[in-house]
């Protein structure tokens, strides 16, 4: 097959992977261990890499009974028909994701054990699910390192502080034959003499299109890499893609967020779990409760009339507490378990809060008034609503909207706020792509030589299993890969 685009190019592969997270390394170990000789492009500079993948809980899906788990994944599209040959071909990829980890080295662990790990039990199907991770426990970056260690042992070729800007497409064939980029700042043109895979995750970090796309928050901020800005999306769209779950993303929760980073810090006393001394409420703008602060929702989804729908918040939230809270040791749980601010950043938050007191993180009022004046807030109204709380921590029984946990009362002073914003695990949408991988336009033709995996362009449009993301990275990255590598050579 002959090129008509000519064009010089700094750097050339069989295959050029966009993006370095587990999607990313699925498709270049497979693509590589098929014979190819293939590129990552990586946007974060060397040490950041990773994407949401590194930063996870590092479980993923492997599906146990393919009939199920065909029932399952379409109960999980409520009302949207998937085609069925990408759901099979889905499937059964994902029920081989333990042989093929096993099969390039690693030990899969299981976890979540039924029922515990099973998000919808009563949706058709639901006994399919089975969550693995590599290595002694969850989280804590092992199934990332394993893929890491992987790529790193092969030949394959990462180029880190590469942000892809632009696919190179030829304009009769719509061919696309490699990417525009910059690299270390300088712009670099890489040939695909195969194909693109874009694994390049989704737009977590683009608050433009989080207004735009993503339902019941104005503002949402990432758990997960910043790097994720959407790019994928916009490079897709610019040579005729067709979208799809753009909607759908994995929350949100309430999380803190300041302006010294760009990931947000998780507050151990809104963890559903997570019983501590002190009383804590969340309010809004108005000064009032609008949820069960401790809610255990289901990647964001919860349960109204009858349906699932995504968890709506307020722009500005309050996470007000009291003085037992306060000196129970840090409200903020850093354990490099998951999250970018605890595994990547490592922020050191203080046993105390006393330091992230001083740099204004944490507000404070010497009365339940004066609180409210520090944040901005109705005095009377944050009062009124404190005496509220009191009065069910006094009854046992929380009337308005049913929490059970910590049913402390906010007594002692002196008082205290953590500003909250709605913060996000990874959003679901990209370009649509088929059973091949292969990224679509609207008239649903394979856009040549394009393909895609993992979270950008999920398959998950509606409601989201556990797990099924990082099962999903690996299963797509290994289509991608086989389908990718069998392209004929562009001359
Ligand atoms: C805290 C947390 C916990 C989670 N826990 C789980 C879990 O246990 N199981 C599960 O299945 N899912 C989990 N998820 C979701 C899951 O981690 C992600 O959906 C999945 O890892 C996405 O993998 P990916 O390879 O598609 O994208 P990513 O892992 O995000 O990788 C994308 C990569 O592309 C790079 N990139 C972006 N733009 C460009 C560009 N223009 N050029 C070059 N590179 C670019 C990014 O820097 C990044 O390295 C969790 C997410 C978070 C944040």
């Amino acid at each position: 097959m002959k090129s008509e685009v000519l064009f010089e190019a700094n750097a050339e592969a069989d295959i050029v992977v966009i993006g370095f997270g587990g999607a990313g390394a699925a498709t270049a170990i497979a693509a590589h261990d098929m014979g190819a000789k293939v590129i990552i492009l990586e946007k974060a500079p060397k040490g950041l890499e990773g994407g949401n993948t590194r930063v996870s809980g590092q479980g993923y899906l492997n599906v146990d009974g393919v009939e199920d788990a065909v029932d399952y994944l379409n109960a999980l599209a409520g009302s949207e028909e998937l085609p069925q040959n990408h759901v099979r071909a889905w499937v059964m990829e994902c029920s081989q994701n333990n042989d093929w980890m096993r099969s390039i080295g690693a030990t899969p662990e299981e976890h979540h054990h039924q029922p515990v790990g099973i998000e919808f039990p009563e949706l058709k199907g639901s006994q399919c699910v089975r969550k693995f991770h590599h290595g002694p426990r969850t989280g804590y970056s092992h199934t990332w390192d394993f893929l890491a260690g992987a790529v790193a042992e092969r030949s394959i070729e990462v180029l880190y502080d590469a942000r892809a800007s632009k696919l190179i497409q030829e304009g009769m064939s719509r061919e696309i034959l490699g990417v525009q980029a910059s690299c270390a700042g300088q712009p670099i043109t890489v040939r695909a003499r195969k194909a693109v895979v874009l694994a390049c995750g989704g737009f977590e970090n683009n608050q433009s299109m989080i207004r735009d796309y993503l339902p019941g928050v104005s503002a949402c901020y990432p758990s997960g890499t910043p790097y994720n800005e959407g790019d994928g999306v916009h490079m897709a769209l610019a040579v005729g893609a067709d979208l799809w779950h753009m909607k759908n993303f994995a929350g949100p929760s309430m999380a803190l967020k300041v302006n010294e980073y760009q990931s947000t810090f998780s507050m151990t006393a809104l963890h559903f779990s997570h019983e501590q001394r002190g009383g804590m409420i969340v309010v809004g703008p108005d000064g009032r409760r609008f949820t069960d602060e401790k809610y255990k929702t289901l990647h964001g989804k919860v349960r109204r009339s009858g349906e699932w729908h995504t968890l709506a918040l307020p722009t500005a939230m309050y996470m007000v507490f009291d003085h037992a809270l306060f000196s129970d040791g840090p409200i903020y749980d850093k354990e490099p378990r998951m999250n970018w601010s605890r595994v990547v950043d490592r922020y050191q938050w203080s046993d105390d809060n006393v330091a992230e007191l001083d740099k204004g993180w944490i507000k404070k009022g010497d009365s339940i008034e004066n609180l409210a004046e520090v944040l901005g807030l109705d005095p009377q109204a944050l009062k009124r609503t404190c005496d509220e709380w009191n009065v069910i921590c006094a009854n046992g029984r929380d009337d308005h909207f049913g929490r059970t946990r910590m049913l402390n009362p906010i007594e002692r002073g002196p008082f205290y706020a953590v500003p909250l914003v709605a913060s996000l695990l990874n959003t679901q949408g990209g370009p649509r792509r088929n059973a091949r991988a292969q990224v679509v336009a609207p008239d649903g033709e394979p856009i040549p030589r394009l393909y895609s995996a993992g979270e950008l362009g999920s398959i998950f449009g509606y409601l989201y299993q556990g797990a099924g993301n990082i099962g999903e990275c690996l299963a797509t990255g290994r289509i991608a890969a086989r389908n990718a590598v069998s392209e004929p050579v562009i001359d």
